[in-house]
């Protein structure tokens, strides 16, 4: 029985990790995919304290990966199916039956990226319609993208495309973005991005991959055709969640959480995207993690 079982190790995960290895606790971190969350694919980071350079996603999370693995970290590759609470201590089960338990568990699954679900999206997948422009962007030099929605992650991966694609439309359902000044002036000031506001994508077309676009204005109900060689969407994530017990979701599948990063369930904790509320971003997550694991101590020993 461990004290602690972290499930997911980007910047929460790994974070906790870190606050409560050096809190004594016997803990172990499990990961679907490679340590590093959703940072890994993101270009170049600026906003995280402590590095008046920007550093790659990839780099900050491979630090984070190897200060919590300094410390004795366990991180272990599996899938968690459920997380159940029984008298006091909880049954992690993992896709492939296997069963661990832990007085405490913090959930640090983030989020993934939310889908269209237009005709064409699946089908077209690593075939023109891409979620990553950092994995994917320099396929497209010299060559026409499309990149889908109007935050923050639309406004910087349709800068960052400029890189390569010799026109990037930036196809958004309003007249405004929602993403922050700073990127909205660094899209105004590229002679690469051609706002299309206004504006949802109707299917995603091609032959065998993707070769343009059906578009709707949503305020003159006009359909057109965009030839584009590839399509990247970036319209918000859904959190992954699947595993949690309902009782501390919400209406949107995201865990609720108090001040303290407790959940309804006495020795469950929850820290990073997947907290309804959360505001995404790396340095957040990354506290809400220390936050999760210190809390987590003071319940082990009693103390909440
Ligand atoms: P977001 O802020 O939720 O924005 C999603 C965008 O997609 C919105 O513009 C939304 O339009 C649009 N959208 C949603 N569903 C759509 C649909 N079905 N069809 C067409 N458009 C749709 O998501 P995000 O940009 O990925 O950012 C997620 C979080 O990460 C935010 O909190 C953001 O601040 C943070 N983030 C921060 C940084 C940074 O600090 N540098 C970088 C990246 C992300 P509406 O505007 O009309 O709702």
């Amino acid at each position: 029985m461990k004290d602690l079982i972290i499930v997911g190790a980007g910047p929460a995960g790994l974070s906790a990790a870190i606050y409560g290895i050096r809190a004594g606790l016997d803990l172990l971190v499990v990961e679907k995919f490679s340590p590093g969350g959703q940072v890994i694919n993101t270009y170049e980071v600026e906003n995280y304290p402590g590095f008046a350079e920007p550093l790659s996603g990839w780099e900050l999370m491979s630090r984070m990966e190897e200060q919590a693995r300094r410390l004795g970290t366990e991180i272990v590759s599996g899938d968690v199916e459920s997380v159940a609470a029984d008298a006091g201590r909880f049954s992690v089960t993992m896709a492939g039956g296997q069963v661990m338990e832990a007085k405490t568990v913090i959930a640090a699954t983030g989020a993934s990226y939310r889908r269209l679900n237009v005709p064409g999206e699946e089908q077209y997948i690593g075939h023109g319609v891409s979620f990553c422009a950092t994995c994917d962007g320099a396929f497209y030099r010299d060559r026409v993208c499309a990149v889908i929605g109007g935050g923050n992650t639309a406004l910087e991966e349709a800068h960052f495309l400029t890189r390569f694609a010799s026109k990037v439309y930036l196809i958004h359902r309003r007249d405004q973005y929602r993403g922050v000044k700073i990127l909205q002036d660094r899209v105004a000031a590229s002679d690469r991005i051609e706002p299309v506001l206004d504006t949802v994508v109707e299917s995603i077309n091609g032959a065998t991959k993707v070769e343009g676009l059906t578009l709707k204005n949503v305020k003159t109900g006009a359909r057109s055709d965009l030839a584009v060689d590839g399509v990247f969407i970036f319209v918000g994530f859904d959190a992954n969640t699947g595993y949690l017990p309902a009782e501390v979701l919400d209406e949107n599948r995201e865990v609720v959480v108090d001040i303290n990063m407790r959940t309804e369930v006495p020795g469950l904790f929850a820290a990073g995207d997947l907290r309804s509320g959360s505001r995404r971003q790396i340095v957040m997550a990354a506290a809400e993690g220390a936050t999760a694991a210190l809390e987590a101590y003071d319940y082990i020993l009693g103390l909440t």
